[in-house]
């Protein structure tokens, strides 16, 4: 029986390849009083099965570089370690067979190779060179990543085990961790069948049994396995170790050579959610193939490499792999369960991205917060209703095909809809609403007029929708528009500290009169934009906090434990009050018709909130925009909701209103320059950097959190801003992760896009990077930028103030 000890700082539980990289970077940050705790054999799981491809790229620049870094560390494995991990660099080669797709692998090729991943665009002709023997009859174009790479995924798991112990951390098999040790609402440890370890942090990279671990501890861990299916060839004549990877995304398949044979590997856009019931006995089991599920893939898989219809296959192989509700993993500190550090659902990545991981959540480990902008991934993105059995068995179904599905602009999701609705659903979607997902909501994004189906038809050009999100626009910029915005996070902190609390929280100086809205972000030590929202005094004692749908979880959570030991409390009032947003230079006309408050400027100054009678109901009015215009966000008890909305829409039916959807209030933001967190402002990006200096209270007589760094930062002066972005080319779309230069030199990518309706352009948000100080509105100025969009740049015209209302006259109108 193995020896367990009786304390470690970490204890890590699993012996997967992501226990084993996050024992292994332990080691090499010098934590070696770390122990890894496996219950059977290392790579019993899931790992001994997978393919062991290791691309470079993401859909993202940080999660690119935790893949770049896998496979510069695997490189180097063996020769660090002796243990041989199988590494090698084929290439890969990914096609299109249709104009949509090569629009997309042409935007991925300029990614690439702004983030320093070789790739080039190749004709068919070309593509077939590299694998003569495909057929390439409906092939348009392809892309050739040179460096991608594969590895033994059992060997590289012991390489990184084996590196671990060399750097002092104890790894274990066959010892199974029954449950964490929990006092005082933290981890203290883990209890197995051989006796507790006592740890600061615990480590749960358990693979697929990951969720149902987490939630006897009442963590909510989205994750669900789908079979995952690859067939083996028997050898083939002309197939080696130099054949490079072939991905067919339009066939949902991909071939790698293994020893002379070919894998066929499937991603079909409709997976099979698996039922979990393995238990704990599923070592190295496989899941008795479905053939009528996979032996129609696999045909469609040949229509590539016809020859294979004469190869015997040798075996037909399905695993379970873990899945996710947005197909992107989770890692990090668990928000209920502080000291719980989880790395899982890995969404068929988890070789190629271990390595990266394994670094990250180490780091994260030591220094107590993430290093690097990780809100994609991070386990705060999700509420408890996506770890759901149902919920995940109708999603998972989705999420397998994603990989390889188009990644088209704007698109939502197809399974596990309709799992929260606003009071004015019914309403809305009686009036042509198309709505979209957002955190489980089911949001207005566009109306489609009569007689037009409200559905989205996607392109990388302009889409369905695109001219009536351009009346969406032109109603709130000319006349008023409705917004649905009941998805907005809403909470109330009360208590006798409740302003001391915020103080330490906000950047921004909530120490107000009650009634005034500070628009705020929270921020880490180094500066970087933990959050972005509103907090209004709502009483001396008590505060309203409004931030995103997507954020709800990640913000709740991050202000409840800042209240620590101070008399505070907080609760989520999102279900108590629907919003509605009245924007527009018509607005006040409109709401003078249903109220008798005095909505004048002097008596309703922008920035600041009341209660008002509206018909019969008494709401909250907040003087407040998104989209850059005069205008009342309405926070109105629910039950009180259809009233309201029903006597706005009686009277300004006539008056013009317009039903405006979430599209349109992205366009009109983006004209104003206003941030989207998540997008154009992050955890690595500071409030100076992301132009929200104004917002920050540099006066105020409380300490909070960054303001060193920002002080610092404003002394030295700043090497990196956000500017905005038009390019003038009509026919140019921007959506984001567009790669951006100044005079020839790359820049950075945008972090938002989308067509100014107002402008008259495609417009972005981006950050640029120069000497410290000296990017300044003459060093904007004098820069000739372009923006490259699918291997073309076009010229653009750079700002940093906005496009729309620079002074901001409409808003306080
Ligand atoms: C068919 C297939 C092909 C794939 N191909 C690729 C590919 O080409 N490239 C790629 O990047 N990814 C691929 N993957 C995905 C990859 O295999 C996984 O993402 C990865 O192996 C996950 O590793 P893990 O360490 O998180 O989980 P696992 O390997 O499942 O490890 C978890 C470990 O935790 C142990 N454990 C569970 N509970 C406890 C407990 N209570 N106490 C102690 N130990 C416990 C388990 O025994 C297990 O060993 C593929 C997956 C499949 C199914």
């Amino acid at each position: 029986m193995a020896e367990i000890p009786e304390q470690a700082r970490v204890v890590i539980i699993g012996g997967g390849i992501m226990g084993a990289s996050v024992a292994y970077h332990l080691g090499r940050l010098g934590v070696s009083d770390a122990v890894l705790l496996e219950r059977d054999r290392y790579t019993s799981g899931t790992t001994w099965h997978a393919a062991g491809l290791v691309g470079q790229l993401r859909a993202t620049e940080n999660l690119t570089r935790l893949c770049r870094y896998s496979l510069e560390l695997y490189s180097q494995l063996e020769a660090e370690t002796g243990q041989a991990t199988g590494f090698r660099q084929p290439g890969a080669l990914a096609l299109a067979t249709t104009d949509e797709r090569f629009v997309e692998l042409r935007r991925t090729a300029a990614i690439a190779d702004y983030l320093g991943v070789e790739a080039e665009v190749l004709t068919p002709a070309e593509a077939q060179a590299l694998w003569p023997q495909m057929e390439i009859d409906d092939v348009v174009g392809a892309i050739h990543l040179p460096k991608d790479g594969m590895v033994s995924p059992v060997d590289t798991t012991m390489a990184l085990l084996a590196g671990a112990r060399l750097a002092g951390v104890r790894t274990l098999q066959g010892v199974a961790v029954e449950e964490l040790l929990v006092e005082g609402g933290r981890v203290t440890g883990v209890r197995t069948g051989q006796g507790d370890v006592r740890a600061e942090s615990v480590v749960l990279a358990a693979g697929i049994w990951s969720r149902d671990f987490a939630a006897r501890h009442g963590v909510p861990l989205p994750l669900y396995a789908a079979e995952h299916y690859y067939a083996i060839t028997q050898p083939i004549e002309g197939i080696s170790a130099k054949t490079p990877i072939l991905r067919d995304p339009d066939h949902s398949a991909y071939f790698k050579e293994e020893a002379r044979r070919l894998l066929i590997g499937l991603f079909e856009p409709v997976a099979r959610p698996w039922a979990m019931d393995a238990g704990a006995d599923f070592s190295f089991h496989e899941i008795p193939a479905n053939l009528d599920h996979v032996m129609p893939l696999l045909e469609r898989a040949y229509r590539r490499l016809p020859f294979l219809h004469d190869v015997e296959l040798r075996q037909i192989f399905c695993g379970p792999e873990s899945f996710t509700p947005d197909d992107n993993f989770v890692m990090g500190e668990a928000p209920t369960l502080p000291g719980l550090f989880v790395a899982a659902g890995f969404n068929s990545i988890g070789i190629q991205v271990a390595g990266g991981v394994g670094q990250a959540l180490a780091e994260w480990i030591i220094e107590g917060e993430a290093t690097m902008d990780l809100a994609e991934v991070d386990i705060r993105r999700f509420e408890p209703f996506h770890a759901g059995r149902p919920f995940l068995a109708d999603r998972t179904a989705e999420t397998l095909g994603m990989l390889y599905g188009m990644h088209w602009p704007f698109r939502q999701f197809e399974t596990a809809r309709g799992v929260k609705h606003s009071p004015f659903h019914q309403r809305l979607a009686e009036r042509g609403a198309c709505f979209g997902e957002t955190a489980g909501w089911e949001r207005p994004n566009f109306y489609a007029p009569p007689g037009e189906k409200a559905e989205y038809r996607y392109s990388y050009g302009r889409p369905n929708f695109f001219p009536w999100t351009g009346e969406e626009h032109l109603a709130t910029r000319e006349g008023v528009g409705l917004y649905d915005q009941t998805s907005y996070a809403k909470f109330l902190l009360q208590g006798p500290d409740a302003q001391a609390v915020l103080q330490r929280v906000c950047a921004g100086d909530v120490a107000r009169p009650v009634g005034k809205v500070v628009y705020t972000q929270w921020l880490n030590v180094a500066g970087g934009i933990e959050a972005d929202l509103t907090v209004t005094r709502t009483d001396e004692e008590s505060f309203l906090v409004v931030t995103t749908a997507a954020t709800r979880f990640r913000d709740f959570h991050f202000l409840k434990a800042a209240i620590g030991e101070a008399s505070a409390i907080l609760t989520d009032i999102t279900s108590g009050l629907a919003t509605l947003g009245i924007m527009g230079p018509g607005s006040r006309a409109l709401l003078a018709q249903l109220t008798s408050a005095d909505l004048s400027n002097e008596a309703f100054p922008f920035a600041t909130c009341q209660e008002i009678e509206l018909g019969y109901a008494i709401v909250r009015a907040m003087r407040i925009t998104y989209v850059g215009e005069l205008g009342w966000e309405l926070y109105i008890p629910t039950e009180f909701a259809l009233h309201v909305f029903d006597e706005i829409m009686a009277r300004g039916e006539g008056e013009g209103l317009k039903l405006c959807g979430f599209h349109a209030m992205a366009s009109c933001r983006l004209e104003k320059g206003y941030r989207h967190f998540g997008h154009d402002i992050g955890p690595e990006d500071t409030a100076l950097e992301a132009g929200l200096g104004f917002a920050v209270g540099w006066e105020k007589d409380a300490d909070f959190t960054g303001r060193s760094a920002l002080e610092k930062q404003r002394r030295e002066g700043l090497s990196r801003r956000l500017l905005q972005f038009q390019v003038p080319d009509p026919e140019v779309m921007l959506h984001h992760d567009e790669p951006i230069y100044r005079d020839g030199q790359r820049m950075g990518l945008t972090t938002s896009g989308g067509w100014g309706y107002t402008v008259g352009a495609a417009i972005a948000l981006g950050y640029a990077k120069g000497e410290p100080g000296g990017l300044d509105a003459d060093w904007v100025r004098a820069g000739e930028w372009e923006i490259e969009v699918a291997g073309r740049r076009h010229a653009a015209t750079a700002s940093l103030r906005p496009a729309y209302d620079p002074a901001s006259r409409r808003v306080r109108g």
